[in-house]
């Protein structure tokens, strides 16, 4: 089917399938073909690129993926989609649907399955639910991936891309070129989500700096205890005080201060004397 996103093409698809949105998997349909070409186009596709979509739903993005990229591999957890997928992509043969989990794919498989093409990206209407979880294992993911294009709540994409530091967010300021690029009103899905969405974009950039699952690993400690001061949390995360103390002067940083104080660099620096 062409144009699925039209929202007479939805409603006959939900219905020929008997087809309700399942909440608990986060089934928030997109109706409007101009925000699901804004969002490809916010991808980095190149010649010769394999899409990672993750949430295909019914396929209405899926489709302008198809269109663009060489290949596009949709994960969706939801097994009464497999039929649906089948009949409103026929037109797609380079589309491969993959019913499981997202979070339980094995990237190195993966990769290897996906290394004759020069250029990966991950595209999704993310369920809300899982969206820090697939953001963390994305950034954490040992694919080379070119860039992430994600519709998330808008409250955390403003979180993601703002001025209040969390582990995910240095995280990804450090895995590259982060950006908000779109709010999304609640008024272009069905059913209607309680609350707007907005769509960011990462550009991943090669990090040598840093062993990632290393460095995620120290944000996370930094951060367990919001409450505390860095010394603190470092000296739990180290079990060793004195040595908390030495490494916090020796990247000179106040030992006063608290996680969220701390700027990449000054991550980069704690980080570098801990090795
Ligand atoms: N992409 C479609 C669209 O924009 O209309 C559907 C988006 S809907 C917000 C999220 C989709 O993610 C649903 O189809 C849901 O079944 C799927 N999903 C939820 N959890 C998932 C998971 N852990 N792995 C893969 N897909 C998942």
């Amino acid at each position: 089917m062409r144009d699925i996103a039209k929202v007479q093409n939805t409603l006959s698809i939900l219905d020929q399938f008997d087809l309700s949105a399942k909440k608990a998997f986060g089934q928030n349909f997109l109706v409007d073909l101009n925000i699901i070409q804004n969002i490809v186009s916010c991808a980095p596709i190149q010649e010769n690129t394999c899409v990672i979509e993750i949430g295909p739903g019914i396929g209405a993005l899926t489709e302008f993926i198809a269109r663009k990229a060489d290949k596009v591999i949709a994960y969706d957890i939801d097994a009464r989609l497999k039929e649906v997928l089948a009949y409103s992509l026929s037109e797609y043969p380079n589309v491969d649907v993959c019913i499981q989990d997202f979070l339980t794919v094995d990237f190195k498989e993966l990769e290897q399955e996906l290394k004759d093409f020069d250029h990966i990206c991950v595209i999704s209407n993310l369920p809300y639910y899982i969206t820090s979880e697939l953001l963390t294992t994305i950034v954490l993911s040992p694919m080379k991936i070119d860039g992430f294009v994600g519709m998330m709540q808008k409250e955390v994409a403003l979180k993601l891309t703002g001025k209040e530091n969390s582990p995910l967010k240095l995280m990804m300021e450090a895995s590259g070129d982060v950006k908000y690029e779109f709010t999304v009103s609640s008024q272009v899905f069905i059913p209607k989500p309680r609350v707007d969405s907005a769509v960011i974009s990462l550009l991943f950039k090669e990090n040598k700096e840093i062993d990632k699952h290393l460095f995620y690993a120290l944000l996370q400690a930094g951060f367990k205890q919001k409450r505390k001061t860095l010394y603190n949390n470092l000296s739990d995360y180290l079990e060793d005080k004195e040595r908390a103390k030495c490494v916090l002067e020796q990247a000179k940083i106040d030992s006063k201060k608290r996680a969220e104080q701390l700027n990449l660099c000054n991550w980069y620096n704690l980080y570098n004397q801990l090795l």
